[in-house]
């Protein structure tokens, strides 16, 4: 059977959606749904996955497990995927019986850091100067001017693993050796003033909306707090920023929910850094801030609805939720002040139900809405004294 790219009529209410992985994007993707009336299907080989426990069908399986796909296959009458390294060859398997949004060719794009960069430049959307290594030989012939640089692995990074800041050749010869000479690409270090995303959702029919745009502070290569509006990027950069993400998601024919993360650098250039296809912990705070969130616009484009244009109704401010807030500075395990926080106004707290707290492990994030940027952020930096997280 060969299933049209495309939906012949709108998934209504009622249906089954399912989708790929069940972390705590999928779980949200679940709440968002099940909100709006549908129900969900979940494939995951974690039994008490964040996804897996808010959701109607779970399926225990491997992403690769022919009969676990099947089987979401028979339950769900749209899949999406919440995991960005998720075979592609199982979108594609999907692919066969249902239809899947992201597709397969877009998500194999997103999950190989050479071929996003080569998509970025076909796009003439410009990203870090940077060298493909996969062999001695490239290894070799790095130029000088990529050094110092961040060696990334080109597949199967995130929150910063699989990367290596390198000063000279040497570290970077050691480096690639430590990574087991998988394949890799350099980029150069840039001098980066502020980190900026966009999360747009791109229809069926070409239709393309996107949140407003959201910067980033990051820690130790993990995001740690996402202020929106973006209290320091010119509104043109703003729009550029837009304008580079829509024109990525069109030559990728993408239909799904998409994030690019962009650098500004201290020369005001933008600069293209990675892209997801999915959701994005940057676009967190829409669930609160937003009249339509980066999930329901998930389902939307999944459905084959109507895509409407988000807006942003009050400030906010989003902190990430680690492992290491469950830890005392004598190492001991405990509850974060969660009391506390949610004494103070506007605070909206969302926990993945995440049972083993690891330092590093994403567990939840809060989000502060407010009547004004200035009172978001105050009572954001209230609720991080509360926690015990580093002020920004
Ligand atoms: P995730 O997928 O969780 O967003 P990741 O592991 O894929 O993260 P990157 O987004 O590539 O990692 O990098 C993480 C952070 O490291 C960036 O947000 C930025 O702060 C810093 N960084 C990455 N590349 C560069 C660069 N070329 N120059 C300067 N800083 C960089
Ligand atoms: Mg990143």
């Amino acid at each position: 059977m060969t299933v049209p790219a495309t939906l012949p009529a709108p998934l209504l209410p009622g249906a089954t959606l399912g989708v790929m992985g069940g972390g705590q994007l999928g779980r949200m993707f679940v709440h968002a749904a099940q909100a709006m009336g549908y129900a969900t299907a979940v494939l995951e080989a974690d039994a008490a996955s964040p996804a897996g426990q808010a959701s109607q069908h779970q399926v225990l399986a491997a992403y690769t497990d022919a009969q676990g796909l099947a089987q979401l296959a028979d339950l769900s009458t749209a899949i999406t995927t919440e995991f960005e390294n998720v075979p592609a060859q199982a979108l594609q398997t999907l692919a066969a019986q249902r239809f899947v949004a992201p597709a397969a060719a877009a998500v194999a794009v997103c999950q190989d850091r050479a071929a996003e960069k080569a998509h970025f430049q076909s796009c003439g959307v410009p990203c870090a100067p940077y060298a493909v290594i996969e062999s001695a030989e490239q290894l070799a012939a790095v130029a000088d001017e990529l050094l110092p640089g961040i060696l990334k692995t080109a597949r199967l990074g995130y929150d910063g693993k699989g990367q290596a800041r390198v000063r000279n050749r040497d570290e970077l010869a050691a480096a690639w050796a430590a990574m087991k000479q998988a394949p890799c690409v350099l980029e150069k270090l840039l001098p980066l003033h502020r980190e900026i995303s966009v999360v747009l959702a791109r229809g069926i029919d070409g239709a393309c909306v996107e949140l407003p745009v959201q910067q980033n502070l990051h820690r130790d290569g993990i995001l740690a707090v996402t202020q929106v509006p973006a209290p320091d990027v010119p509104e043109a950069l703003q729009r550029q920023a837009v304008d580079c993400a829509r024109s990525v998601a069109a030559s990728l024919q993408y239909v799904g929910v998409l994030c690019v993360e962009f650098f500004v650098l201290a020369d005001g250039r933008l600069v293209a850094n990675e892209m997801a296809p999915r959701p994005h912990n940057s676009g967190h705070y829409s669930i609160d801030a937003c009249d339509v969130s980066q999930f329901e616009l998930q389902v939307r484009t999944m459905a084959g609805l109507p895509l409407v244009s988000p807006r942003l109704h009050s400030p906010s401010v989003m902190l990430n939720l680690l492992g290491d807030l469950w830890f005392d500075a004598q190492g001991h395990e405990r509850d974060p002040a969660w009391a506390g926080v949610l004494a103070l106004p506007g605070v909206h707290l969302h926990l993945y139900g995440k049972a083993d707290p690891r330092r590093g492990r994403k567990m939840g994030h809060l989000t502060v809405t407010a009547a004004s940027a200035a009172q978001a952020r105050a009572t954001a930096l209230q609720a991080a004294d509360v926690l015990g997280l580093p002020a920004f």
